[in-house]
Formats: C-alpha cells, structure tokens, sequence
C-alpha cells in the first residue's frame, strides 16, 4: 500500500500544477496566518451558505475528484444508495484520490472521502465513518467550526466594510477555509455527540452502527501499530483516553440495541 502518513498541515502545494494520480490533498495555508479572536460580525444563514458553497467549489474544483466510472466512486454510489439527506440537509458524496487519509462532511451536505481512507476500511466501517462526519453536521459542530474559520481569518476584518454584502474571497483564503473543513478540531463532548448522532444516523438509514465502532478500532490500531502521525486520526481521537471510552460507549449502545457484529471483511 502507498505511504499515507502525510500530515496535511505540512503540505505546501501548488495551485496551477495539473493534479497526478494519488496526489496530495491540495490545500493552499497562507504561511503566516495568525489566528484572531473572532469579531462580532453579522453573517447571515444566506451568507454563510454561499461561503460554504464557495469553500466547497473550491475544494472540488482543486482536488482530483474522481469520475463517476471510477470503482472507488462506484463503491461509495452503492454503500450510500438510499440515503440523500440528513434531517432535511441535502447530501452529496465524491471521492477525493488523495493519499491522505481522511474524510469531512461540511455544514451543506457536502460529504467528501479520501481514496486512501477507502483502501483501508471495509464498507461497514467506512460508513461508519461517515456517519460519525455526518453526526459533526446535523449537531451543527461543522457550521461553528467554519463561521470561526471564516471570521478569524478570511473576513477578518469585516464584512460591515462591504454593506453587508458577502465579501468577494481570494484563493488563498478560500484555501484556507477548506482547510478549515477538512480539519476542523472538535472537542471531545462534540465528538460524543457526533458518536451518538452518527449512530442514529446509522440506524435510521439501515446500516448497522458497530461500523463505526470497528472503524475506530482500525484508527486506533493503525496508529499504535505504525505510530503513524495520520491527519485523521489527530483529528478523530484528540485526547487518547477518551479514544478507549468511546469505543466502549458505542459499543455497548450496539450490543444493548441487539446488532450483531459484522465480521471483519478484507479491506479492498
Ligand atoms: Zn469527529
């Protein structure tokens, strides 16, 4: 397998160079970015929206997307049939041939999963991971990671100077934001949440939740095993004492729901 232990904050990638085949995630960090305190800034829900839409365009259109033929879109199609919104929020799925590992649902429904992550994870767990980033949505985590994104660094200094009207954003900022989706750092009572949210996700979809429970394990282990620094991982398991009491936590919800545990398939 290619080496994924690529830690996205160090990457410094070119913007106007074609993307090669298992390139690296491409996002564009302004090297001296400090991070302010946010502003009380007015944003509108519309404005927000268009921000998001505009970070998510941005991703999209400078990460190798793969096509619809692709057998890692096919596989994402089939493991996803069925299940279009999240209370209401529209969801779309694409595939990102990248060789980190990784995948981020943003506040629109917006889902996006690492081609790398899909090499390691059987379909129950990658579902589970998805439903995990999907519990991150519907518990509103995401939209507040990004409106802090989009005040302490891309509108900075306002959008009062504007009248209000959403700020035009350059690349690099726009860069800046979808690192802010990929990445976005949750506490640990927000991770609960998304555990618990993205378990009812599972359900009321027809999936069976220990996906995300052997997904976690996989995480865990794959780290312990090759001490791998994976932007995932960081981003899933912050604090590792927590990491044992998650995994129980929904472990023993799926057992006391009577969900049997799926044997543990090959990864692809
Ligand atoms: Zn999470």
């Amino acid at each position: 397998m290619r080496k994924f232990s690529v830690y996205i904050f160090t990457l410094v990638c070119c913007l106007a160079t074609a993307m090669p085949v298992g390139a690296q995630l491409n996002l564009k960090k302004l090297g001296n970015a400090v991070a302010k305190t946010a502003q009380a800034v007015t944003l509108t829900d519309a404005q927000m929206a268009a921000y998001v839409k505009e970070s998510v365009d941005w991703m999209d259109k400078n990460n190798p997307v793969l096509p619809e033929d692709n057998p890692y879109t096919v596989r994402l199609r089939k493991l996803t049939e069925g299940i279009t919104d999240a209370d209401g929020i529209p969801l779309n799925f694409k595939v990102y041939h990248v060789i980190d590992i990784n995948a981020f649902a943003c506040p629109d429904g917006s889902v996006r999963v690492f081609s790398s992550l899909m090499d390691i994870m059987d379909d129950d767990e990658l579902m589970g991971i998805i439903g995990h980033e999907i519990g991150h949505v519907l518990k509103h985590h995401s939209k507040k990671a990004f409106r802090t994104a989009l005040l302490t660094d891309a509108l900075k200094d306002g959008v009062s100077s504007t009248g209000g009207v959403a700020a035009a954003l350059s690349d690099s900022q726009l860069g800046d934001l979808g690192a802010s989706l990929v990445n976005s750092k949750f506490s640990q009572s927000q991770e609960k949440e998304a555990d618990d949210c993205g378990y009812d996700f599972l359900v009321k979809n027809g999936r069976n939740p220990w996906g995300m429970v052997m997904a976690f394990e996989k995480l865990s282990q794959l780290e312990q095993k090759s001490g791998a620094k994976m932007s995932y991982i960081q981003k899933m398991f912050s604090s590792h004492p927590e990491t044992k009491d998650r995994i129980k936590r929904m472990s023993q919800r799926a057992t006391k729901d009577g969900y049997q545990r799926p044997e543990v398939k090959a990864a692809e």
